[in-house]
């Protein structure tokens, strides 16, 4: 029982944790997932604002451009286009007519600055008239604009994005950064495109705390412009799992209570269960007792039904019970049975003479005299008086009587010693066996008739219809 249930409860709480396990694993999964696409979402709309910027950077820079442009300046008036230029706030403009250039700078620019942004502005689309783009001169972002003001006479107008504006331009990422070289062998996760820039290619490297873009921008003829490395925190996803770690947390704290609680419901049973196991012990224990008192009870009951006060042998009722069914089986299995009906003589006389009490010492040795003479399966009682029957199992006739002699011998052979005298005795004996028999009475009844002779044969005999002795 207590096994029983041990195993069952063992069986439902592996069912629990089983399916709590697969239950938290497809949540995990699942909500893993959902943040790292809200993430990457995230990110992608952080990116696009990044170009956004850029592209607000370079229209707002045209139109300063264009206004500059729009107002005839005169560009051999020096001053007048170094104040316009501080209020435009570009960092450099230079005119380029046919192969003469002219400068027009502000302060922050050193000439070895200039040298290099010159050589590589002019190599850019020499021969495009107008242009607005983004470019990365010697580690820095650098917008350029250009335009026709006469035939062979171009105006370039340079500002630079120092890590200030770059920072403000990227402001939704952590880190932002120049990128020197341009990274071809890194596979692009992204396609994006803008105004300005006609292709942008963005390589996205997720972790679980960082994630990283390089994001290479693309000019009118596809060509490279500048890359950008944008760093940020995944943080979404780094929350989403740290709310799954508590969750699981708690459903583990949960089980442990649940195992706890099972645990000890267990150890209560168990006392419960030895208690009454204890109980029923005790229980079972005076059962037994007063069932053993029964029993003992029970066989001197029925030794006081079944067996002769006296002579401890079976009473008459107990002797015709046994002889009844001896006789059945007989019958049935065609087996031999001879009945010996026994009187012991005169009696009345020795009673008269010697006492009552000196019969009944006369009655307890002549039984036991008989009772060592025939074995265990030999059926042996007190009829009355002193009258005894005997009944011999699987023995023919003959051989029965030889038994019976051999008991009348022997009963010749007691002595009952008193004060003055050594009494003896002698029985008469009549056998039958089955033959014209129906039953046990009309056996009984035939040895009987044979005992009744032998009474009147003199007495000390065995009598049957072989008359044999
Ligand atoms: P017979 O040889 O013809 O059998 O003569 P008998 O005297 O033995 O026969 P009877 O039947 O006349 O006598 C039986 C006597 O047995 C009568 C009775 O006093 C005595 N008797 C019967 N039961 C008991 C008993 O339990 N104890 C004693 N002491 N005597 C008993
Ligand atoms: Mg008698
Ligand atoms: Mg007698």
């Amino acid at each position: 029982m207590k096994r029983i249930l041990k195993s069952k409860t063992i069986l439902f709480l592996s069912i629990i944790s089983l399916l709590t396990a697969i239950f938290l694993s497809f949540i995990y999964c699942l909500l893993v997932n959902n943040y790292l696409e809200i993430e990457k979402n995230q990110n992608i709309k952080y990116i696009n604002t990044l170009i956004n910027s850029f592209e607000e950077n370079i229209n707002s820079n045209s139109k300063r451009v264009d206004f500059l442009i729009k107002t005839n300046l005169d560009f051999s008036n020096q001053t007048r286009v170094k104040n316009t230029l501080k209020n435009l706030n570009f960092d450099l403009v230079f005119i380029k007519n046919n192969k003469k250039i002219d400068f027009i700078k502000k302060e922050s620019l050193d000439e070895k600055q200039i040298s290099i942004i010159k050589k590589e502005i002019l190599e850019i689309h020499p021969d495009i008239i107008n242009f607005n783009i983004i470019k990365e001169i010697n580690n820095t972002l650098i917008y350029i604009s250009k335009r026709q003001i006469k035939d062979n006479s171009y105006l370039y107008f340079i500002k630079q994005i120092d890590d200030n504006l770059l920072k403000n331009l990227g402001s939704i990422f952590s880190s932002i950064n120049v990128q020197k070289n341009h990274i071809l062998n890194k596979k692009k996760n992204l396609d994006f495109s803008s105004e300005n820039f006609k292709r942008i290619d963005v390589y996205t490297n997720f972790n679980n705390k960082k994630i990283q873009n390089i994001i290479s921008f693309y000019g009118i003829n596809q060509d490279f412009l500048f890359s950008i490395i944008t760093k940020n925190e995944a943080t979404l996803s780094k929350e989403g799992k740290d709310t799954i770690y508590i969750f699981v947390a708690i459903v583990i704290i949960f089980l442990i209570i649940l195992f706890y609680i099972t645990h000890l419901y267990q150890k209560i049973v168990k006392e419960q269960n030895n208690e009454l196991e204890n109980k029923v012990e005790q229980r079972t224990h005076q059962i037994k007792a007063t069932l053993t008192e029964l029993e003992k009870v029970n066989l001197k009951l029925y030794d006081l039904a079944h067996t002769d006060f006296l002579t401890k042998t079976m009473n008459r009722r107990h002797f015709f019970m046994h002889a009844n069914n001896a006789y059945n089986v007989a019958k049935e299995k065609k087996d031999e049975l001879c009945a010996v009906m026994i009187d012991i003589d005169n009696f009345k006389r020795l009673n008269d003479t010697y006492g009552h009490d000196l019969g009944d010492k006369v009655l307890v040795s002549f039984s036991k005299c008989i009772k060592d003479c025939i074995d265990d399966d030999t059926i042996f009682g007190r009829l009355g008086g002193e009258e005894f029957a005997i009944l011999f199992k699987n023995i023919p006739l003959d051989k029965a009587i030889g038994k019976v002699d051999y008991i009348r011998k022997s009963i010749e052979k007691i002595e009952i010693v008193t004060k003055n005298n050594i009494i003896k005795i002698t029985a008469s004996f009549g056998v039958a066996d089955m033959k014209n028999a129906s039953n046990i009475d009309e056996m009984l009844k035939k040895a009987d008739k044979h005992l009744y002779h032998a009474k009147n044969s003199g007495k000390n005999l065995v009598r049957s219809r072989l008359n044999l002795l």
